[in-house]
């Protein structure tokens, strides 16, 4: 982890993303393949989580064996692209209560706007799994943030796909006490606000909207 960031450079992880990155790449690829990446990321996302032991019996003897103790789990997807990294996340953490935040952005303030939010109950008990594919200016990750804090949450990870440095810059201002775990950083944003090189819009790409 260098500044809060981890990048996940796994060989399979970085080979899963050129073939997302590919404009040829067909929607089911490339939700299928966000599915497979977001394992990778939650694996790492979920690296520090408390571990005690609890007595079972093998077929041999007995033993204490480490099982989670810690926080549970909360993902929370910002809408709608993040709900594309919900399934791959929940495929390690099944038993995880899921929340979701929408926001849009108000054309006039350029601010992002919540129009809907729901969280699990005690947040202050969890540890929040905020997920976004795309880091990108990074106000909706940080309102998205403040919501979640709001709600009383105090342990919280952002996972994201790809992240834009001004994205990352944003996020470590506002929220320095929240780690970023993403599969690459890439070189900038456009002035239209996408990532460069990237990989388009993630929402459209996985959802076939154009
Ligand atoms: N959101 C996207 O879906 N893509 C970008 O490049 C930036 C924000």
């Amino acid at each position: 982890m260098e500044n809060g960031v981890t990048v996940v450079d796994h060989p399979l992880v970085q080979h899963k993303l050129t073939i997302m990155r590919d404009k040829n790449t067909p929607t089911a690829q490339f939700r299928q393949l966000l599915r497979e990446i977001s394992q990778f990321l939650a694996y790492e996302a979920t690296r520090d989580l408390a571990l005690g032991t609890c007595e079972i019996e093998t077929p041999l003897v007995p033993m204490q064996a480490p099982i989670m103790d810690g926080k549970k789990p909360a993902l929370i997807s910002i809408l709608r692209a993040g709900n594309g990294l919900l399934d791959g996340v929940l495929d390690l953490v099944p038993a995880a209560r899921v929340g979701f935040v929408g926001l849009y952005r108000d054309e006039e303030t350029l601010k992002p706007v919540q129009y809907y939010c729901k969280l699990p109950q005690n947040m202050d008990q969890r540890f929040a799994i905020v997920v976004d594919p795309m880091l990108a200016t990074g106000n909706s990750s940080v309102a998205a943030i403040d919501l979640v804090k709001e709600h009383g949450a105090k342990d919280i990870l952002f996972l994201c796909l790809l992240a834009a440095p001004e994205g990352i810059e944003r996020m470590r201002t506002a929220h320095p006490d929240v780690p970023i775990v993403t599969a690459a950083i890439d070189e900038k944003l456009n002035d239209l606000g996408y990532i460069v090189p990237g990989l388009g819009d993630a929402g459209d790409r996985m959802f076939g909207t154009v």
